[in-house]
């Protein structure tokens, strides 16, 4: 070991009984040092160290599983109480730690680990891993006010058991696949003859609950069903209600577990009676969730500012907050990276009470190190970015235009990091990072992943800037101050 550059972290000095922790660069990488009684529980090797034993352990998924025993403080926790929690997803697992220096300070609860099955393939990585690096994050800065992890986007019941079994605090249960998408447009007969199809003590009860009634949610406004709204309602929406009924009573119920309904991906927006139909079912039926994310008018685009009439969103806004808080729950923003234009209506609106997801644009602020620290490794990233769009694209929805991203041929090393100022870029970086992360040279080895995480392990305290300057223009633009 060079002891020159060795440094340690000083937050992350812990003591329990006679063991003394902390965690360390040793001048190639990161790495937890035991030592007292407790080193024998951790993986790693003993070296003496200032005339001490000292086990210098790596940073793997066994031993984050041995602090999280040993410090409570570790784990991921509900984010119940909270009025604001903000996720944080970590696509390379290196960013938990300018997120933490970020919000240690403020009364936002961060959720710091935050994967969809879908990333978690794209990025070849298990949920164990993605919450080992926020575990990791949270001792070396010896962060104890605790953190959220977030099994996003889950569709099946396998996929939430798979979450809950690593110690995830929130499951994000998506009840895309059982919305149907075809009812919005079809005929009054097609809709007529469906519903007559559903079984009648189903159709009784929601009828008796709903049909011609009206719901009073405060002054301005009253949720009503006509009998054509109501049958629409009840076949797009019947299906997922049960799902997520049902994986509540299997799994969720009586644990510390934030349990949120995503309806959000679906094809047409989620009007205003299919908010409150929904939450209230799943409410009859006893589902105790802390947020819904419904979709919002206009467009919710990977990495960019929101697309669409401010006002229109607005007033569709306002009314999702008032049925979430007449209802007892908050409302989650999906793809809230950079939706500044919106950010102040969410925070008024919701009495400043809400769930904001972000992800993609945390590894674009990644490429922007890259792009600033080491041209000649951007430069093939962004070739070959363009080059595997249409794959790219086949998991995201974006309305990228490439003619308008300047040349790279033509773009000097210095002017590199203003490509992550320029929406079209920036989409086809967001989308493409799958791809990077997992692309191959003929021998095996990574084209692309090892250089990216060598050139932020170098250059951290940049990405962590980075990420503090971004994720800081978010909340200044909610409205929450920084100081
Ligand atoms: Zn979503």
């Amino acid at each position: 070991m060079n002891t020159n550059v060795m440094h340690i972290y000083p937050k992350s000095k812990h003591t329990l009984g006679d063991t003394e922790f902390y965690m360390m660069w040793d001048g190639l990488h990161n790495m937890l040092a035991v030592s007292g009684s407790l080193a024998l529980q951790f993986e790693g090797d003993d070296v003496s160290f200032d005339g001490k034993e000292v086990r210098l352990c790596p940073l793997t998924v066994e031993n984050s599983k041995m602090i999280r025993q040993l410090f409570d403080f570790t784990n991921p926790k509900s984010h119940k109480g909270h009025n604001i929690s903000f996720g944080l997803g970590d696509r390379l697992g290196l960013a938990s730690v300018g997120h933490i220096q970020l919000v240690r300070e403020l009364d936002v609860f961060p959720v710091l680990a935050q994967q969809s099955m879908r990333e978690l393939n794209l990025t070849n990585r298990t949920y164990d891993d993605v919450l080992a690096s926020a575990v990791w994050a949270v001792f070396r800065e010896g962060y104890t006010k605790g953190y959220g992890a977030d099994g996003d986007h889950l569709k099946t019941q396998d996929e939430v058991i798979y979450a809950l079994e690593c110690g995830y605090s929130m499951i994000t249960l998506d009840c895309s696949e059982h919305i149907r998408n075809d009812i919005t447009d079809a005929s009054k007969s097609k809709v007529d003859a469906l519903y007559k199809g559903l079984p009648t003590e189903l159709t009784y009860s929601l009828e008796s609950r709903y049909l011609n009634k009206s719901y009073q949610i405060d002054n301005d406004v009253t949720i009503e069903f006509d009998e054509t709204d109501f049958k629409r309602t009840v076949l797009v929406y019947y299906d997922a209600i049960i799902h997520a009924a049902g994986i509540y009573d299997e799994l969720i119920k009586g644990k510390s577990i934030d349990y949120e309904i995503s309806i959000d991906e679906t094809l047409s927006v989620t009007s205003p009676q299919s908010h409150f139909f929904v939450a209230n079912e799943l409410i009859t039926r006893g589902v105790e969730f802390s947020s819904l994310a419904p979709r919002f008018i206009g467009q919710f685009q990977k990495g960019i500012d929101y697309i669409g009439d401010i006002s229109d969103f607005k007033n569709d806004f306002i009314v999702h907050a008032k049925i979430a808080k007449k209802l007892g729950y908050r409302l989650s923003i999906h793809s809230g990276s950079d939706k500044f234009s919106v950010f102040p209506i969410i925070h008024e609106e919701t009495d400043g009470k809400y769930h904001i997801k972000t992800a993609g644009t945390n590894w674009l602020e990644a490429v922007r190190v890259i792009a600033e620290q080491s041209p000649e490794l951007y430069r093939e990233i962004h070739r070959f970015a363009l080059e595997h769009l249409v794959e790219a694209k086949v998991y995201y929805q974006i309305t990228e235009d490439v003619s308008k991203i300047a040349d790279i041929e033509k773009v000097s090393d210095k002017d590199l990091s203003k490509y992550l100022d320029q929406d079209d870029a920036r989409q086809v970086l967001h989308v493409t990072y799958g791809l990077l992360l997992t692309a191959t040279k003929d021998d095996g080895t990574s084209l692309f992943r090892d250089r990216i995480y060598d050139v932020l392990t170098k250059h951290e305290s940049d990405y962590i800037e980075a990420l503090k300057k971004h994720i800081g223009k978010h909340l200044t633009a909610l409205g929450i101050s920084l100081v």
